[in-house]
């Protein structure tokens, strides 16, 4: 959402345990500043082979051994592969960046290997001695090394190594495939090493140590992690019981490793308390640990990946875990993919709503029971900038959205995929929302499934035909309007009317709730409709002064706050295009039409537009005009406090800079005072502003301010 008021973008990391990034859009620039929430990750995934693949993983023992300091690794990855047809060679892929010394099948012969031509191309073809018949299996064991090209998801440094899957550090013919893994992790002495399962066993030896971590059950990732501490940190959630000089660590805790005792306690204890929840909602967590680690040395903003009983989280959420309004979806999101879709897979690309939109989904469902101020946020966020933003994407093309950029893949799959689900509830009901999740789950634990799959479950359980709501929200991109006619009503106490679908198909049937408002208070009613027009009639107490259809925005429709966005939208890039070219007057002429485009301020853009035509004037030497504008966005607030708070802390820094320009010491030093105290995560967010040349933070333009 390259647009107005807030964009989400990010680096890259894919679906399946995906990561967080977030990132509004500097309006007048066009740059990118990190603040909060959003979701990243964009890397190309493989399609997934699905159940017509010849070959199977089975097993990896991976032996790998690290040089940090030279990005370097070597390793020796024995793969096992059970076969579903003749084979007579196995197509897999490694990071062509890695050099394979040899390949060999189990009898130790060497095999023969080819490289793809294409540059960059992870793929590589083994052929095989013999050729392998169906339900045969077949072993071969890659020695590889290299010098791991640095990715800001995957890497390999002296401040630690993150390996995903999508890295393709070993050799694989479906990087999400479930299997059984025993990997030993060699890295220098003092640093340790966690991959998927339990450690078998930690040496230390010289200046080296190393780890063995084993599988207790078959996992659909690879991934490790290497941090260059002993891990002195270890705190759990609940606490762990002392039973005869042993801690014994209950089922299905929560542990932080590395963290300061009181920080890792906190972050511990908040996500079992997510752990918890979707254990009632789900089902019981199936590893005995979901350890947290912190990642991503030197990254801003909420980052994220989640393997197989392990997670981690970039060195902001760490930060400023204590802070209420930093990316409150982001660990309810990155914990739901330990089930969706670390358990249950997904079968193809084009499945991405049951990976991503779903952990949205249960994030909200998360903060409805723990932040309702947060939830309502969360909504009406996407309520606003779902329909507007890449509006012919349909969710059908799943973590293809990822290849445009997060500007895309966050509207259409995080937020619209989010809303198609609290959708579902107003079609099926909640209730069997959280059964078809639940059947799914059990259903197809350990392996892919599809949004096929999950379809006919909720037609199973709801004994409706939902072909219409899949095709419609799913693989369309159409979106309804709802509105109430009131026709003539047939006696004083009653309210008789008409309720409206336009852009929908006959079968199109959903649970429309409304709120009759009268001079005795509102009357709550609810219609299930079906197809267009859907004839209806209330009791009311006296004469219905309006009625508001779906007043808890339930249903992914336009809306009038929707509408208004859009029109600000366009006006908005229309100025920061103007602005970037020196077009000063017509930049500000476009964001005075957004205002009024507005007058109410509905969308809460406001405060954004008020900022850049600040701004805009600033830069046209109107100091009287800029302030006033900056002044209004200080009182003025934004949809989500961490966007408050960065548009009143520039607008302190330009009101600081005004002050200055006129020699007016004491106002200068009380805008600088204002902007400090807001002492909000917006305030390190990064941001090179049109006609300047740095990048800054606003802490740090009030801080040199301050001098
Ligand atoms: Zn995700």
């Amino acid at each position: 959402m390259c647009i107005a008021v807030r964009a989400v973008k990010s680096q890259g990391a894919r679906l399946k345990k995906c990561l967080l990034v977030a990132v509004i859009f500097a309006v007048a620039s066009g740059h990118t500043l990190l603040l909060g929430q959003g979701h990243g990750q964009n890397e190309e995934k493989r399609a997934l082979p699905g159940r017509t693949e010849k070959v199977r993983t089975e097993r990896y023992e991976i032996d790998v051994r690290f040089e940090p300091e030279r990005g370097f690794l070597h390793a020796k990855a024995t793969v096992t592969l059970r076969a579903s047809q003749f084979v007579e060679a196995i197509e897999f892929e490694l990071n062509s960046r890695l050099q394979i010394l040899e390949v060999t099948d189990a009898q130790g012969r060497k095999l023969e290997f080819t490289r793809s031509g294409r540059i960059g191309s992870p793929k590589l073809l083994v052929r095989l001695i013999e050729p392998c018949g169906a339900e045969q299996d077949v072993t071969l064991t890659f020695v590889y090394e290299g010098v791991f090209p640095p990715h800001p998801m995957d890497y390999i440094t002296k401040d630690g190594i993150l390996l995903r899957d999508e890295s393709r550090w070993y050799p694989a013919v479906d990087i999400s495939a479930f299997t059984q893994n025993k990997i030993l992790i060699s890295v220098p002495s003092r640093w340790s090493a966690i991959a998927s399962g339990r450690m078998l066993s930690s040496i230390g030896y010289g200046l080296g140590a190393s780890f063995t971590w084993e599988t207790e059950q078959p996992v659909s990732s690879r991934s490790i992690l290497v941090v260059p501490r002993i891990t002195e940190g270890h705190q759990c959630s609940p606490q762990p019981v002392q039973e005869q000089g042993f801690q014994r660590i209950s089922m299905g805790s929560a542990c932080a490793d590395g963290l300061a005792e009181d920080i890792g306690s906190k972050i511990a204890a908040k996500v079992y308390n997510v752990l918890e929840f979707y254990k009632r909602s789900i089902a019981q967590f199936t590893f005995s640990v979901l350890r947290i680690n912190r990642a991503f040395p030197g990254q801003k903003g909420a980052i994220g990946y989640s393997a197989p009983a392990f997670m981690v989280v970039g060195e902001d959420v760490v930060k400023w875990h204590d802070h209420a309004d930093y990316a409150p979806e982001f660990l309810p999101h990155e914990v739901a993919h330990q089930w969706f879709p670390i358990e249950v897979a997904i079968a193809r690309e084009e499945d991405g709503w049951l990976a991503e939109s779903v952990a949205e989904y249960l994030a909200w469902r998360y903060l409805q029971e723990k932040n309702p101020v947060a939830a309502r946020t969360m909504v009406a966020r996407a309520m606003q900038d779902a329909p507007v933003l890449y509006p012919d994407r349909p969710l059908a093309l799943g973590l293809h959205l990822f290849r445009e950029g997060n500007e895309a893949a966050y509207p259409v799959l995080y937020q619209r995929g989010m809303l198609v689900w609290r959708t579902l509830e107003t079609v099926i009901g909640r209730e069997r929302v959280d059964a078809s999740l639940r059947d799914y789950y059990k259903r197809f634990a350990g392996r892919p499934a599809s949004i096929a799959d999950f379809r006919k479950i909720c037609e199973e359980i709801s004994g409706r035909d939902l072909a219409w709501f899949f095709e419609y929200y799913i693989n369309g991109t159409q979106i309804p309007e709802i509105s109430v006619r009131r026709t003539a009503a047939s006696a004083p106490n009653e309210f008789t009317g008409e309720i409206l679908l336009t852009n929908v198909p006959s079968e199109f049937q959903a649970r429309v709730e409304m709120r009759l408002e009268t001079a005795s208070g509102p009357v709550n009613h609810s219609v299930a409709t079906r197809g267009e027009v859907t004839p209806f009639t209330v009791t009311v107490p006296g004469p219905v002064q309006r009625v508001v259809v779906d007043p808890d925005l339930r249903i992914l429709r336009w809306t009038e706050v929707a509408r208004r966005n859009r029109m600000q939208k366009v006006l908005v890039t229309k100025a920061a295009e103007a602005e970037s070219n020196g077009k000063l007057t017509e930049a500000r002429a476009a964001l005075a039409k957004a205002l009024t485009k507005d007058p109410d301020n509905v969308t809460q853009n406001g405060q954004q537009i008020r900022f850049v035509l600040g701004q805009v004037e600033h830069r046209r030497g109107k100091r009287d005009e800029a302030a006033a504008n900056f002044r209004l966005a200080v009182a003025l607030t934004s949809l989500a406090p961490m966007e408050t708070d960065f548009y009143r802390a520039w607008a302190h820094v330009y009101l600081a800079r005004i002050a200055m320009q006129r020699s007016d010491i004491a106002t200068a030093k009380r805008e600088t005072r204002a902007g400090l105290a807001l002492k909000a995560p917006a305030l390190e967010t990064p941001v090179r502003w049109p006609g300047e040349a740095w990048e800054r933070t606003a802490v740090q333009e009030l801080q040199r301010l301050a001098q």
